[in-house]
């Protein structure tokens, strides 16, 4: 399918036709607009002491080597955007293996230096993870997250109809605790990504500037209640447009009342590798006693909740629970401040309450009562992939709002409760690019 008749299935006639209006607006023959576009996010993300995440396709940074590696000198960081601009659903894995390897070889002559790859139109497959950790990938960036934040009744039904066909391309799934944290996938980290982006708020539904910078706020409070990431998709064609709502996005996450990390994909990656080794220990002084040791680096958050810490300075941290400076310290609760977990859970559970930063024991169910809260969960965490979403994000939230003694690890380094990070999918640089696309994906 070429890429005319795909922007029509996808966007429909009627906002295929307003796209090409837009293209020789938003776009110049010259790199002009899209360097000053870069340098806009560039500039505005350093005032945050942080960076952006731009993904490139192959020929695309081929063809704008010199503008690319000026913008990496900047800082920012660049991934890859496949070799070409096109849909991975529509290619076997074989040729996935092929492409995504073209790709790299493009990358790897530039000598930019890229970890991630995001999927353009978010079309990634379970062939595709795969595909990305054989070919040695730290992290993807395609899982979308949905967020309620549009009443699309107050929209006509043929803007409707176009945010629908959105929804249905980038395969959301609805926002909740688990959902918004990153997950390894074998060695490979899945990065969610938010929606809905620039794209589906102008383009798609024709909101405006101000009520978009509304929009995103609404989101990143919140992901900031949730404790998750903020993974925005903001299309350097529409940084003109869209600046003054990434500046009120990025001062909402400055009002929050704990602090908010405003960082790049590849920080958030090298984040969760060291967050994962982090361990837990506990030993009981006496009946109402615990001795708790936390295995972890400097950057760690150390939580605590409903119990009395010795020991440690604490300080309040998000609603009642207390942040320990501490990474030994005592516990007073009549409850071991862990998870008890049954002999007949499989091992998975141990692997996914590490990865989530919550402390367990194994312990049988004479014992249940000692603990925070006792898990038996003997049919693990299911096979299909909508099970087990379902199972963990349903175990996230059970214990996220747990009213009892625990601690845990926060998601976030240095006591921050949540991270936002700028990334922006460069498909065209030029107008040549754009209908360059179209004989690109055509003759892969
Ligand atoms: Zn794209």
């Amino acid at each position: 399918m070429n890429l005319i008749f795909f922007s029509i299935k996808t966007k429909g006639i009627h906002n295929f036709a307003r796209r090409l209006v837009t293209v020789f607006t938003r776009f110049g023959f010259t790199e002009i607009p899209t360097r000053r576009a870069l340098r806009t996010v560039v500039d505005t993300l350093q005032a945050y002491q942080a960076s952006p995440t731009f993904f490139i396709p192959a020929v695309i940074l081929e063809r704008h080597l010199a503008l690319l590696a000026e913008i990496a000198g900047y800082g920012a960081e660049i991934g890859i955007h496949g070799y070409v601009h096109n849909d991975y659903r529509t290619l076997s894995a074989r040729e996935q293996y092929l492409q995504t390897e073209k790709a790299i070889n493009v990358f790897r002559k530039t000598n930019i230096p890229f970890l991630g790859f995001r999927n353009p139109y978010l079309g990634w497959t379970e062939e595709s993870v795969e595909v990305f950790s054989q070919l040695g990938f730290t992290y993807d960036s395609n899982d979308a997250i949905l967020h309620d934040v549009v009443d699309l009744s107050e929209f006509s039904l043929l803007l409707q109809s176009g945010f629908q066909k959105s929804l249905k391309l980038f395969q959301a799934v609805p926002c909740g605790y688990y959902v918004l944290r990153p997950y390894f996938s074998g060695k490979l980290l899945r990065i969610p990504i938010s929606i809905p982006d620039d794209e589906m708020l102008f383009d798609r539904l024709r909101i405006t500037n101000v009520q978009v910078g509304g929009v995103w706020s609404g989101i990143m409070r919140c992901i900031y209640d949730l404790g998750g990431l903020y993974t925005l998709n903001l299309h350097p064609e529409r940084v003109t447009l869209c600046k003054s709502a990434l500046q009120t996005l990025l001062a909402t996450s400055r009002e929050q009342a704990l602090p908010v990390w405003v960082t790049s994909l590849k920080d958030v990656a090298a984040w969760w590798k060291e967050r994962n080794q982090f361990r837990w220990r506990i030993v009981s002084q006496s009946s109402d006693r615990w001795l708790v040791e936390a295995k972890c680096t400097s950057r760690a958050t150390l939580v605590a909740r409903n119990v009395v810490v010795e020991g440690s300075t604490t300080i309040p941290w998000f609603k009642d629970d207390v942040q320990v400076e501490a990474d030994t310290f005592t516990v007073r609760s009549i409850h071991c401040p862990f998870i008890g977990v049954s002999p007949q859970s499989p091992q998975e559970i141990d692997d996914f309450l590490y990865e989530q930063g919550y402390p367990f024991v194994r312990c049988s169910s004479d014992d249940a009562q000692r603990y925070a809260y006792y898990l038996d969960m003997p049919e693990g965490l299911g096979m299909t992939r909508e099970e087990r979403l379902a199972r963990k994000s349903k175990l996230v939230h059970l214990i996220e709002t747990l009213d009892a003694p625990l601690v845990y690890f926060g998601c976030w380094p240095d006591g921050r409760r949540a991270a936002l990070s700028i990334t922006g999918d460069i498909d065209s640089v030029t107008i040549q690019d754009f209908f360059l696309r179209i004989s690109e994906v055509l003759s892969r």
